[in-house]
């Protein structure tokens, strides 16, 4: 690889990186993408649901296009609490089931790398950034992995005037350019793990009730992650599900617990055997998910550098966010590159820009909202365990009423809360969950 020079350096094919990419090449910038993996979407892992929104702010035609990158509509979605001997689900049909879809990465990102290519966005893929190029702290570059030429194996180096790195969840080189502190601890990531298992399309819509397309979208609380603090999804795509956990990566190394056996005796909960039944694992593998929150939020630029999407942390597990913040993220960074280079300022007076831009968005907002998620996450074990077992109870009572005096009933219904977690202590969750939001 020779030396080359371009208006950006884009580290990473994810949705932020691509987003980023598309918004530049469509305005002519002389913009490189560099990507480690294979191809966009070889490395990826996700749950995952695509959010239509976000994907329309790059590709304005989507979904009416061939073919599509994504595998069902999601029609119905919400919770499946399991206890030990069953589960209740909380689950509504949507009004508007193309407002979000069921995806694999590997297609969806190597369709939005296909996409950016047609606009002009040149992709190196197979090639690690594995450093910056610093001149009097003033990010001027990357370092790759290629060799310079035939007969110079010194690794490459490549000018940008900006380097945006969107890099996801490891944020090594956000690291090496001081904009976070160090590595992240384990109580700020959570370690999820993922299996695709296929099934025959018709058996699939049969036993998930799905049809024309059209899916499920399911988080998972309670003994599917034996009660720990994180959570299950279950997604339905064309002829295979998504199904995976996540658990805080402290929870894990303080019980010393391997996330894949945890994974192996969900599989056995009868519910899941049902569903899974002769279903064969196309895919297995693990991915960290960044919950480090406003707390650990790293300082979003520096002179000649901008960081975007996982590696910066913008993920709003509550709600399933995380594509379409990469996508928003990558796209206001774009925006702050292009006033950047057309005043050819490069400092982080220009820079500025991406933050200011990011603080007035729903994402800071939000993240400013859930600053106590994560430690209310980790300290309400209720949550995870109690309350999934007392649903499961409270349903199991209520529903074989037939043919008992119903106060008696509703007696026992108070007895199960009283004995599992007390009057006084479900209205003091109620109150610490509400103080969530406000
Ligand atoms: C199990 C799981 C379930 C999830 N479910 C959902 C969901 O349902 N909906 C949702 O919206 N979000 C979900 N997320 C979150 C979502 O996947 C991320 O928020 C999103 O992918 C972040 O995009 P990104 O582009 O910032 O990073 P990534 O998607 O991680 O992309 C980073 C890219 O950078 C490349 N890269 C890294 N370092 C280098 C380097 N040095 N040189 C070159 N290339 C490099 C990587 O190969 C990768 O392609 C989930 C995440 C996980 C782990």
């Amino acid at each position: 690889m020779e030396n080359y020079s371009f208006d950006v350096v884009i580290v990473g094919g994810g949705p932020a990186g691509l987003s980023c990419g598309i918004k530049l090449a469509e305005k002519g910038v002389n913009t490189l993408l560099i990507e480690k993996g294979r191809f966009c979407g070889s490395k990826n892992l996700f749950g995952g649901v695509i959010y239509t929104s976000s994907v329309k702010e790059i590709v304005p035609e989507f979904p009416e296009v061939n073919p599509l990158p994504v595998e069902r509509a999601v029609a119905e979605e919400g919770y499946i609490f399991f206890s030990k001997r069953g589960v209740v689900k909380l689950l509504h049909t949507k009004a508007n089931p193309k407002e979000a879809f069921t995806a694999l990465r590997a297609k969806f990102d190597a369709w939005l790398s296909e996409y950016a290519l047609k606009k002009g966005l040149l992709i190196v893929p197979k090639t690690k950034v594995i450093d910056l190029k610093i001149n009097h702290s003033q990010v001027t570059g990357v370092i790759v992995d290629r060799p310079q030429s035939f007969d110079n194996p010194k690794p490459a180096e490549i000018e940008a005037k900006i380097v945006i790195l969107a890099e996801g969840v490891n944020r090594l080189l956000a690291e090496r350019a001081g904009l976070v502190q160090g590595p992240f601890k384990p109580e700020e990531v959570v370690l999820a793990v993922k299996e695709v298992i296929q099934l025959p399309k018709e058996e699939l819509e049969k036993r998930f009730g799905v049809k024309e397309n059209k899916g499920l979208a399911a988080e998972l609380i309670g003994e599917i992650t034996l009660g720990l603090p994180g959570t299950g999804f279950l997604y339905t795509n064309q002829n295979s599900l998504s199904f995976g956990i996540g658990i805080f990566l402290s929870t894990l190394v303080d019980l010393n617990l391997k996330p894949y056996e945890i994974l192996e005796r969900a599989k056995a909960h009868s519910y899941l055997q049902e569903l899974f039944k002769g279903g064969e694992i196309l895919e297995y593998g693990a991915h960290l998910i960044p919950e480090w929150g406003i707390e650990g939020l790293p300082r979003l630029y520096g002179k000649g550098i901008m960081v975007v999407g996982d590696a910066a942390g913008l993920v709003n597990p509550l709600f399933r966010e995380g594509t379409n913040l990469a996508i928003y993220s990558g796209l206001m960074a774009a925006e702050t590159a292009l006033e950047a280079l057309e005043k050819g300022d490069f400092s982080e007076k220009t820079l500025k820009g991406y933050e200011e831009r990011f603080r007035e968005s729903y994402i800071y907002k939000d993240l400013l909202l859930f600053k106590n998620l994560k430690v209310f996450l980790l300290k309400n074990k209720h949550l995870f365990d109690t309350y999934p077992e007392m649903i499961y109870e409270i349903f199991t009572l209520y529903f074989s009423a037939q043919g008992r005096y119903k106060k008696e009933i509703m007696k026992e219904i108070l007895g199960i809360i009283r004995k599992k977690r007390g009057i006084w202590g479900v209205l003091k969750d109620i109150i610490s969950w509400g103080r969530l939001f406000w």
